[in-house]
């Protein structure tokens, strides 16, 4: 694959990439079949992904008709990468198992390996015989959705196909490696004022995001709306904040330290609270909540905003969701993606039916969702939050960090491009729509790790 990132940095045609051939091998970042029961009987947190994650060649696999090859510029972790590493809540072999079931082609995917990566910047090497919007040498973006376009429930919402899968979770040849297979139809433009690495990050948190908030399917939410945030700095929250921002609404962000709360201020978030500072314990023991801190969790958000929040973006799940069906304004709507914290829910029921409450379930975006989404990035009306960059090598220690709630924003990963800041086409662009803008999350966390190390110094001094 090195072949391919120097005729793609040397500026190759589309024919000049397709007279190349595939090389029979590629690296990854992979995990193991006959290690998927090495953590049983560990807590979650001593799961170490940087155990499970293994660097190494992986054999190319054949094409299909509606698919393209693609160099991999860029991934990025997200908390999927998580799970599949520390093999919660399930390992991902069985879903490969599955996939390799339904035809010839899904059984390329049953292997005793899992490439990881569910987004990706890439640069087509070549297109499947029925690929007809896409040619080599086109420089995009992929966005994880992997649809069956033979489900008739695919074609009112291709989120509600019975096989719809996560690309890179639920599928094989995910985008963490250096060579991917990807469907024709999960190609996207890639916004030309980007680097690889910041346009490798948004695809699956921010489509998430604008499928809850924005899109026809879930919160719908209008201008002049409040938005309750939780995780405002994380991958979802991140893009959750600026589209309530671009959208006309009101986000409170809830975050876990000062240092966030600051961030989410430089944002543009005039609303925020610091979970960790205001010490919310809405659970007295495991089985047990306590209204008491929901109350005081509720008066806090009027103390900022002066009423109860439109809109709770809620994926924390078990820790929050008591909370979040409490405080949300009658008639409200509570919109959830996920559980990290477990999906075991339970929140007081008369909460949401007196006060006519609503419970809305999204999972990530179809193709139009997450077009519109990257419509709204390359127009720089949102910006990536990309705030750290790692080698492919380091996907294990990029995702030990995200489980351990380390980062802001997305961790971005190298792959075939070999130093950050490459693959920026429209200067001007990006020019215009502010270098500062685009590279918020970075600086922050520059800044935040440049203070850490003068305290070390001056300890160590
Ligand atoms: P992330 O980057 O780790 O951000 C999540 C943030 O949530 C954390 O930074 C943390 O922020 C906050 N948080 C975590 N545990 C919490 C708790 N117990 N109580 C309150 N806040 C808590 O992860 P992400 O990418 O945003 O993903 C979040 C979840 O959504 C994951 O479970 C992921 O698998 C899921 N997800 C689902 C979809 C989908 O399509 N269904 C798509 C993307 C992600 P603070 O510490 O600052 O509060």
């Amino acid at each position: 694959m090195k072949q391919f990132a120097d005729a793609i940095v040397a500026g190759a045609s589309g024919p000049e990439l397709e007279a190349m051939p595939i090389p029979e091998s590629f690296r990854a970042a992979y995990v193991r079949r006959d290690e998927q029961t090495m953590f049983e009987g560990s807590a979650s947190a001593d799961k170490d992904p940087r155990e499970a994650v293994h660097i190494g060649e992986v054999a190319t696999p054949e094409l299909a008709p509606d698919e393209v090859y693609v160099a991999v510029m860029a991934s990025a972790i997200n908390f999927n990468t998580v799970w599949t590493s520390i093999f919660e809540p399930m390992p991902t072999f069985g879903f490969l198992d599955r996939l390799g079931r339904e035809s010839r082609w899904g059984a390329r995917h049953a292997l005793d390996y899992h490439v990881l990566g569910s987004d990706a910047s890439a640069v087509v090497l070549r297109c499947g015989s029925a690929v007809r919007n896409w040619r080599p040498g086109d420089r995009v973006v992929i966005h994880c959705n992997y649809v069956d376009d033979q489900d008739p429930a695919a074609h009112e919402d291709s989120m509600k196909a019975s096989n719809q899968r996560i690309w890179g979770f639920e599928s094989n040849f995910g985008g963490l490696a250096d060579l991917s297979i990807v469907k024709a139809n999960q190609l996207m433009p890639k916004p030309a004022h980007l680097s690889w690495e910041e346009s490798a990050v948004n695809a699956l948190c921010a489509a998430t995001s604008y499928r809850m908030l924005v899109g026809d399917n879930a919160a719908r939410m209008k201008q002049g709306d409040s938005v309750l945030i939780w995780g405002a700095t994380g991958g979802l929250g991140g893009y959750a904040c600026q589209l309530v921002l671009n959208g006309g609404g009101v986000p409170i962000g809830v975050v876990s330290s000062a240092d966030k709360a600051e961030l989410l201020g430089q944002l543009g978030v005039e609303h925020t609270i610091d979970r960790g500072a205001e010490g919310y314990r809405f659970w007295s023991d495991p089985h047990t909540q306590d209204e008491r801190e929901w109350r005081r969790f509720g008066k806090k958000v009027r103390s900022l905003i002066g009423d109860d929040p439109d809109i709770v973006f809620e994926h924390p799940g078990r820790s929050t969701m008591g909370a979040s069906v409490f405080v949300t304004k009658r008639g409200g709507k509570i919109v959830t993606c996920a559980a990290t914290s477990g999906y075991m829910i339970e929140y007081d029921n008369r909460h949401l039916w007196m006060r006519l409450k609503q419970i809305l379930s999204s999972h990530f975006a179809n193709y139009a969702e997450a077009w519109a989404m990257n419509r709204l990035i390359d127009q720089g009306r949102i910006q990536p939050i990309l705030s750290k960059t790692f080698t492919l090598d380091e996907t294990g220690l990029a995702a030990w960090q995200v489980h351990h709630n380390l980062h802001e924003g997305k961790l971005g990963v190298l792959c075939l491009a070999d130093e950050p800041g490459q693959g920026i086409t429209d200067h001007e662009k990006r020019e215009r729509i502010g270098e500062d803008r685009i590279t918020l999350f970075a600086r922050h966390a520059a800044s935040l790790e440049a203070a850490s190390s003068d305290i070390g110094n001056a300890a160590a001094g």
